[in-house]
């Protein structure tokens, strides 16, 4: 399928519903190609909701007066024997940019988790850190990291977050990681406050050009108290026509179908996984601190059992066709015999 610049445009507002299925089937044709008709589970445990930055779009922003937790070793660890018991092979650490969370911290749980479970994969998404202390990481055997651009465009990342806080070296963090030999993850909200189709084509080119492992994009969704609280959702259909274009783009990334995608539409995940997507996120988290890792509003599943979650996730993907394997879900550079 024609990948061009002003093709973009066109499927990124084509009226014509047979176009859109066309680019969904080419989608699905090309993930099926690389990892089959697999969906892969990655365990999200939310380890704090602390957080020393203050973007514009974040429940869990430095300035919102909420209850602030954070997890400690061994609930982590709990969350992750849970897990494991349910056939989770990759767990993934994420929280705000919280200074308690030392490199000495991160290392020592991420090495007690390695101890335990060392056929799983670890990945983090604790926000912007130095060359060194990404090194201490990886050194500590952190597989992945995830670290959403936001945005490609310099002017709109200005927009959506404090003067404080720096485009340059948030994309020369995505360089760090990849130096530093992780799997990596950027990605951005879709329907942001100031975002246009021409700063989505920077995206999609940008993407094209650092070739991630991993691409996490999901709706914007407001979350009251911040200063976006009265802004519109994005849209769940422009975020499944963009995951469409990311999987042809790029046909061995590893495509999550976002939580909040979830939270928008009741088969927001399954409308996902049929354009092209091809991991799910269920929570670990405890169930006391899930609701307060509210970085958007009406987040979902928030009161259920990671069991209920996964089993409700299996029967959901079964009806669709995908099977969910007992997999760590590493990045494939090969097709499928
Ligand atoms: N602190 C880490 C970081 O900066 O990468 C990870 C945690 S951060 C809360 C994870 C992601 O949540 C962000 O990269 C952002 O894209 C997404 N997010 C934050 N607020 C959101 C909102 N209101 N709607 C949708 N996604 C949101």
């Amino acid at each position: 399928m024609n990948m061009s610049s002003s093709n973009i445009e066109y499927l990124l507002t084509a009226g014509d519903p047979s176009e859109v299925d066309a680019l969904f089937a080419e989608a699905r044709r090309l993930r099926d190609e690389v990892y089959g008709r697999r969906v892969f589970l990655r365990g999200l445990v939310e380890v704090s909701n602390h957080c020393l930055n203050n973007c514009l779009y974040c429940g869990i922003r430095r300035d919102m007066r909420c209850q602030r937790y954070r997890l400690t070793k061994e609930q982590i660890l709990d969350c992750c024997r849970t897990g494991y018991g349910l056939v989770f092979r990759s767990f993934v650490l994420q929280g705000g940019e919280d200074a308690w969370m030392t490199d000495e911290r991160v290392c020592d749980i991420v090495r007690s988790v390695k101890r335990e479970f060392p056929d799983c994969a670890v990945t983090l998404s604790l926000g912007e850190r130095g060359y060194e202390s990404f090194a201490r990481l990886r050194e500590a055997g952190v597989d992945r990291y995830l670290l959403r651009h936001e945005t490609a465009d310099a002017g709109h990342y200005a927009l959506l977050h404090p003067q404080e806080m720096s485009f340059d070296h948030r994309m020369q963090c995505l360089l760090d990681l990849r130096r530093l030999g992780f799997q990596v993850g950027c990605g951005f909200m879709v329907g942001s406050p100031g975002q246009t189709v021409e700063t989505l084509k920077k995206d999609l080119a940008f993407i094209d050009e650092f070739r991630p492992e991993m691409v996490g994009i999901g709706p914007f969704i407001p979350a009251a108290g911040t200063p976006f609280e009265n802004e519109p959702a994005g849209s769940v259909e422009l975020t499944l026509r963009l995951l469409a274009i990311i999987r042809i783009i790029h046909p061995h990334v590893l495509l999550p179908a976002t939580t909040a995608l979830g939270t928008l539409h009741p088969t927001g995940r399954e409308r996902a996984i049929r354009a092209g997507a091809n991991v799910v996120m269920p929570n670990l988290s405890p169930q006391d601190t899930r609701a307060l890792y509210s970085i958007y509003d009406n987040k979902l599943s928030t009161g259920s059992e990671a069991a209920e979650t996964v089993a409700d996730i299996r029967a959901r993907m079964q009806a669709i066709g995908m099977e969910m394997p007992v997999d760590r879900g590493d990045f494939c550079l090969k097709q499928t015999p």
